[in-house]
């Protein structure tokens, strides 16, 4: 399986429907840990700490990455990282969490989809790499 990196550097912007497209619609499976009529919340296939969830729109409204958002995307942008929380509450991590957003090729973003990555369960580093 490509690196992170060298998955993020083959990937490109687009409005085409991605991975995370075949989760929403459950074409493939995903361990889901909340959800509501706005967002998706699941684990991540290649976990970088004890809890990695990825939180996604379920409509991205042209929202590939965070460069491109708009004024109308200010709701589903709030509404990510309140369920951050919620979802950072239900997994117990008390001690602190870290939230993620990479965006484009030098940000390591290889799913055109805007996530939030929640990232817990064991001390964090700085700066990150
Ligand atoms: P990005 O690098 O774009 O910020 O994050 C994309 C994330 O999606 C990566 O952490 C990667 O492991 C995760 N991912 C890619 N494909 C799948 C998949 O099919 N299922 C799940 N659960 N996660 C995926």
């Amino acid at each position: 399986m490509a690196s992170e990196k060298e998955a993020a550097l083959a990937a490109a912007p687009s409005d085409s429907p991605t991975i995370f497209d075949k989760i929403i619609n459950k074409e493939i499976p995903a361990t889901v840990v909340y959800e509501d009529d706005k967002v998706l919340a699941f684990r991540d296939i290649a976990p970088q700490a004890p809890t990695h969830i990825l939180i996604i729109p379920k409509n991205k409204d042209g929202l590939t990455g965070l460069s491109k958002a708009e004024e109308r995307h200010t709701e589903i942008l709030g509404c990510l990282l309140y369920t951050a929380k919620l979802v950072a509450k239900q997994e117990g991590l008390e001690d602190g969490f870290r939230i993620v957003i990479n965006d484009g090729p030098q940000g390591c973003q290889s799913v055109y989809h805007i996530h939030v990555h929640l990232l817990g369960g064991r001390q964090m580093n700085w700066p990150p790499g």
